[in-house]
């Protein structure tokens, strides 16, 4: 009897599932984050938006900068952005663009 192998994506190792669950939690733990990333040059806060949770996108972050008189929050998202003489209010409207925007930026045209 021909007995085809079966595919290593469906072998259970002999130490068994708890195995599995414990390799995948490491790498969720251990997969790149903002926090781990260098920022961009001017860069002062970072908020990771709602679409980054739902993708895993870690490049989806409203960014606030400082500008010539004041501040500046920028989505990466949805390019929305917001300017203000006042750190903590720039700061707080990045706070909440980023719980609430689902926005992916609009891909490369490629040819
Ligand atoms: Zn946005």
């Amino acid at each position: 009897m021909n007995q085809q192998p079966t595919p290593d994506t469906t072998r259970v190792p002999l130490w068994g599932q708890d195995a599995l669950r414990i390799r995948d939690a490491l790498r969720q733990l251990l997969a790149p984050t903002p926090a781990v990333e260098p920022w961009p040059d001017g860069v002062i806060a970072r908020y990771v938006t709602k679409a980054a949770d739902l993708t895993g996108d870690v490049e989806l972050t409203v960014d606030v900068t400082k500008i010539d008189g004041g501040f500046r929050r920028h989505c990466r998202g949805c390019g929305d952005s917001f300017e203000n003489f006042w750190e903590p209010a720039v700061r707080d409207s990045a706070q909440i663009h980023a719980e609430r925007c689902r926005a992916l930026p609009k891909p490369e045209a490629t040819r």
